[in-house]
């Protein structure tokens, strides 16, 4: 029996914008190009004033790297590329629910919104297991959509899972849940 999690853990979900429908198809090209490497899905795209700042997608395979999830890559790629670690005014769009480390990674970064297109209940922080990115007791908080192609989103990463197991009878993200908020932006 899970043990209740301290701190806030309701996500004040905000409607899709017009465009993100377009974003997250690009992060969702950027997650297939991940599984083209052998990588976990998992695409991002990080977006300021209608441009891409920068995009990226799952490395930890390639790199050995555990950190190098799709959403830590374009935080860096985007600061390094402007010059600035804050990236305030930024939309990160991201085809999973980010883990306690991006969704810190996000907050670092002073990113204004995140968009995420379909929930991680085994390691999302953003919603499954807690918010880290609105919790009033940290200095800074993104406003949060979610439900963007989530079930794209979710369908490559049941049948990413699916193909590299073939032998084994537990998929995770099998047992994802459709989207209440599927959109039609
Ligand atoms: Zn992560």
């Amino acid at each position: 029996m899970a043990r209740p999690v301290s701190g806030p853990l309701k996500v004040d979900f905000q409607p899709p914008s017009v465009g993100d429908r377009a974003w997250m198809a690009r992060a969702l090209e950027r997650a297939r190009e991940a599984w083209d490497q052998g990588e976990v899905p998992v695409g991002a795209v990080l977006v300021r004033d209608g441009a891409i700042l920068s995009e990226a997608f799952n490395n930890t395979i390639r790199w050995s790297d555990p950190t190098a999830h799709a959403e830590v890559v374009a935080i860096r790629k985007a600061a390094s590329g402007v010059g600035d670690w804050r990236l305030q005014d930024t939309t990160l769009y991201v085809t999973l629910e980010p883990c306690a480390q991006c969704a810190g990674a996000i907050i670092l970064a002073r990113i204004s919104r995140l968009v995420y297109a379909t929930a991680d209940p085994k390691s999302g922080m953003v919603g499954s297991l807690g918010n880290l990115v609105q919790d009033p007791r940290l200095n800074h908080r993104a406003k949060v959509t979610t439900g963007v192609l989530s079930e794209a989103s979710a369908g490559l990463l049941r049948e990413f899972f699916r193909e590299r197991r073939p032998r084994t009878a537990a998929v995770p993200f099998s047992d994802l849940p459709a989207s209440p908020t599927e959109d039609e932006v």
